[in-house]
């Protein structure tokens, strides 16, 4: 199995050979060519199995070729913490070199000023962790109806961090008809009671 076989660009065929990558890991193999027709995905994997470029790749093709609203975001990563949110921030600059997909990455700790100003602009990707994403919905200062692309990464993390009442209101304020992936290294009863809720007939994938 390599990269060509799973239906991704070539654009981002090239940024994946220019981040040194030659065969996909496990969850990338199966989880690249579900997302990119637009399937909901439930994948079980730890990090370090190459998770973050399993949903990162895909989405920047499925964006690409999607068309801007504007100025509202058209997908929206949730992460548990600011780290990990950082490192998706980067993962996209990385393989998104040959795009023109902007990002704002919401997280706590920094002052909300530049995050305002970057949404007022208009953005394709929300990168975001559950507490500021809310804070500024609630503010007023984004619009969630135009993301049709949803990640819930870590889920069990945001689970043991006491994220998923701000994860459920956050899935309502979402149109229902979207793309939803959600990555977890383990699947307790909450975590499945949060997938039967807001996933259309996922994709199961374990590795
Ligand atoms: P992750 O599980 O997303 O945190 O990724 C773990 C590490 O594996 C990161 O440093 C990636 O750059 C690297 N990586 C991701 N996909 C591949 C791949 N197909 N081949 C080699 N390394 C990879």
């Amino acid at each position: 199995m390599s990269f060509a076989d799973l239906g991704l660009s070539d654009e981002l065929l090239s940024a994946v050979l220019a981040a040194g990558y030659d065969t996909p890991t496990p969850i990338q193999a199966q989880a690249i060519p579900s997302v990119l027709m637009m399937r909901d995905i439930i994948g079980i994997a730890q990090t370090g199995t190459g998770k973050t470029a399993s949903f990162v790749l895909p989405m920047i093709d499925v964006l690409a070729h999607g068309r801007a609203r504007a100025r509202m975001p058209r997908s929206l990563i949730l992460e548990p913490t600011r780290e990990l949110a950082a490192q998706v921030a980067e993962n996209f600059e990385k393989y998104g070199v040959n795009h023109k997909l902007s990002m704002a990455l919401l997280i706590g700790g920094v002052s909300m000023g530049d995050q305002v100003k970057a949404l007022e602009k208009g953005v394709d990707v929300l990168i975001a962790t559950p507490g500021r994403l809310m804070d500024l919905f609630e503010r007023g200062n984004i619009l969630l109806n135009g993301c049709e692309l949803l990640v819930i990464d870590e889920a069990d993390r945001m689970l043991d961090m006491g994220f998923i009442p701000d994860i459920e209101n956050i899935c309502t304020k979402l149109p229902t008809t979207r793309q939803t992936l959600l990555f977890s290294a383990t699947m307790p009863p909450p975590i499945k009671k949060l997938a039967d809720k807001f996933l259309s007939n996922p994709k199961y994938i374990e590795v």
